[in-house]
């Protein structure tokens, strides 16, 4: 019965499969030539002190603009660069990207901006990883505590020994560490404690469901606690509510990012959307010091 059952599923799910290894086919020939030609730009989306609403930041996240369908989100591309390898050259071009753009930030006055970049496995795991990313911060010739790299717990705990080799070497170099979608993987608390890094980010799911969901809720609020046992930063991602930005603040995180502050925007748009914050709220400015 199972032999039959499986030659059925197969024969039923061929046309399928082939469609999607085409669709895939054309997506990673459109993703070489869009690698060549530069057809990427980097969004970015503010990070705010809640008690304050100064600004403490931006993430960067990437956007392919693709000459047929328009704008393309990560989560349908990055997967794709990751499993052809390509994402290692993008993720260069990323770190690129943001630290000049962050350069002429600063330039501008914002001394004390900080720019997260996300940070995939495989690049996570090359071996001149160091190298190269300390190759990139010499040329732009910025302080590295202004760069804050994202990581998964997931990345991190597939082989914890060279991780925490690398982590070592990225903080040395001055750079900022954070986890990413904090609460979705797997970290022993064990190892956490081990890590040099200074920011959980609390998963977006997690504020999501937080106001309906008590569970969600107390998976916040340990989150919370077990950054502030461990001397780390917290920041809430996906906030959208009022409700949600006061449930947070109420519970001591500190900093918050999500549409209920800002969209990620091409820097353009971030200035004008900088002036207006400063006009339409006096005293409200880039913040005095890096937590
Ligand atoms: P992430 O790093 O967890 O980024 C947060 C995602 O949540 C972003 O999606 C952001 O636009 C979205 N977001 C922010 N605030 C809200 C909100 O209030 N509500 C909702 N519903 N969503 C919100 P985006 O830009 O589509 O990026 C998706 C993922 O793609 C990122 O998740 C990250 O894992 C990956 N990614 C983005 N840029 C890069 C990159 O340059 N390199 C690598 N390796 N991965 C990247
Ligand atoms: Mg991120
Ligand atoms: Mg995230
Ligand atoms: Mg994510």
């Amino acid at each position: 019965l199972a032999k039959e059952k499986g030659r059925n599923n197969y024969q039923f799910y061929t046309p399928t499969l082939n469609a999607k290894t085409l669709d895939r086919l054309k997506l990673e020939s459109d993703l070489r030539s869009a690698i060549d030609a530069g057809d990427f730009e980097l969004h970015y989306q503010p990070q705010i002190i809640g008690s304050s609403g100064q600004l403490w930041g931006l993430e960067a996240l990437i956007r392919w603009r693709h000459r047929e369908r328009g704008l393309i989100s990560p989560a349908e591309f990055i997967p794709l660069a990751e499993e052809t390898g390509l994402i290692v050259g993008l993720g260069d071009w990323v770190l690129v990207q943001a630290v000049k753009q962050l350069a002429e930030w600063r330039r501008q006055g914002h001394n004390h901006l900080v720019v997260s970049v996300n940070i995939s496995a495989l690049q996570f795991r090359q071996g001149d990883f160091l190298d190269r990313v300390k190759h990139i911060l010499q040329e732009a010739q910025l302080v590295p505590d202004a760069i804050e790299l994202e990581l998964t717990e997931t990345m991190l705990m597939q082989d914890v020994q060279s991780a925490i080799q690398t982590l070592k070497g990225l903080r040395e170099l001055g750079f900022r560490i954070a986890i990413d979608d904090f609460g979705t993987g797997f970290s022993s608390l064990n190892y956490l404690r081990h890590l040099p890094i200074n920011v959980l980010k609390i998963d977006q799911s997690f504020v999501r469901e937080m106001l309906q969901e008590p569970e969600s809720l107390a998976i916040v609020e340990s989150i919370i606690a077990l950054a502030q046992a461990l001397g780390k930063e917290t920041i809430a991602e996906g906030v959208e509510t009022r409700a949600e930005f006061d449930v947070l603040q109420a519970r001591g995180c500190r900093l918050m990012q999500g549409y209920f502050f800002a969209r990620p925007m091409p820097p353009v748009i971030f200035d004008q959307w900088y002036q207006q914050q400063t006009q339409s709220t006096p005293g409200v400015s880039d913040q005095c010091q890096p937590g």
